[in-house]
């Protein structure tokens, strides 16, 4: 079972011709609220892919919360661990103009999911055969989640978004880590590539439409994207970890898991909505062809 610890929100999208500037009123040309949360989105992500997923989270006693719920629930993942707290769930409000995106989070109750919780959670974590993580939910309980991890040998992708919450302190739970570039330049400074050769097999960091790079070891591995129709790029990162986790969980070698990842991001950009675009096995396995 692959155990995503993460955050659950709506996202609440809005599009545009172009994006305003400071001060600046524009009429947009599109508006929805869809179920979003890079937690959420990692785990619909490995369900719809043919894994096994759990997650552990918060949402609201709002509206949202009972839909948020629902949307995993119909997804095939397992929500005993989806706790309520009082007050609002977590939104992202997604700006999407000139085919790229702006996006405001407010965590809501994403913020009540404290390391307590991770800690009655423990026996799910150490059973699981992989813990999928992101940064929207408490550090500290990102923190016990990744001790509680190593301590039971599970092995950890730690998808470190927002870079901001991002610490060294995560290292030594040797989490395997997978910034986009800018990301990584928050992480690493500048000259990120040369953190490449320190974490071999453990810093994979995703190129936008140019794929993925890690070191291997002996060599640097860059894994090439596949080229797709973008029309919402929301939430290719998400696919990607989603789909890594699959792969990983299925024991794929590291240069074949992150090709799986980039055929199943790659089809995601091509739909509108984090979730919307995410691909399922079989028309993953041919675009790898
Ligand atoms: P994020 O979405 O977190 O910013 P990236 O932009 O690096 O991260 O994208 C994550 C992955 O999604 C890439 O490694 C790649 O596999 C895929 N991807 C992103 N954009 C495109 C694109 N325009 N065409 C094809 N694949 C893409």
């Amino acid at each position: 079972m692959i155990t995503v610890v993460g955050s659950i929100n709506m996202d609440l999208v809005v599009g545009t011709e172009r994006f305003p500037k400071q001060g600046e009123t524009v009429l947009g040309n599109l508006h929805t609220t869809v179920p979003g949360g890079k937690g959420a989105n990692q785990a619909v992500a490995a369900s719809r892919l043919g894994g096994k997923v759990a997650i552990i989270g918060a949402v609201g006693t709002d509206p949202f919360g009972d839909e948020l719920a629902a949307n995993l629930e119909n997804e095939g993942i397992d929500v005993s661990g989806v706790k309520r707290v009082e007050g609002p769930s977590g939104i992202a409000n997604i700006l999407l103009s000139e085919g790229d995106n702006r996006i405001i989070v407010v965590p809501g109750a994403n913020h009540g999911l404290t390391p307590e919780d991770i800690g009655n959670c423990e026996q799910v974590i150490g059973s699981s055969n992989l813990i999928v993580l992101q940064l929207e939910i408490p550090i500290p309980s990102v923190l016990r989640t990744l001790e509680i991890a190593h301590r039971n040998r599970v092995p950890v992708i730690l998808n470190p978004a927002p870079a901001d919450g991002f610490s060294d302190e995560f290292l030594q739970y040797e989490p395997i880590l997978t910034p986009n570039e800018s990301e990584a330049a928050m992480m690493f400074g500048e000259n990120w590539e040369r953190a490449l050769e320190a974490h071999p097999n453990r810093l994979i960091v995703t190129l936008g439409q140019n794929g993925a790079r890690y070191y291997d070891g002996e060599r640097h591995v860059r894994v090439p994207g596949i080229r797709a129709e973008a029309v919402d790029t929301t939430g290719a990162g998400d696919t990607f970890n989603g789909a890594l986790a699959v792969a990983l969980a299925e024991e794929m070698p590291m240069e074949d898991a992150i090709r799986f990842a980039n055929a199943a991001a790659s089809l995601s950009v091509e739909q509108f909505g984090a979730q919307g675009g995410m691909p399922g096995r079989r028309k993953t396995t041919e675009r790898m062809k």
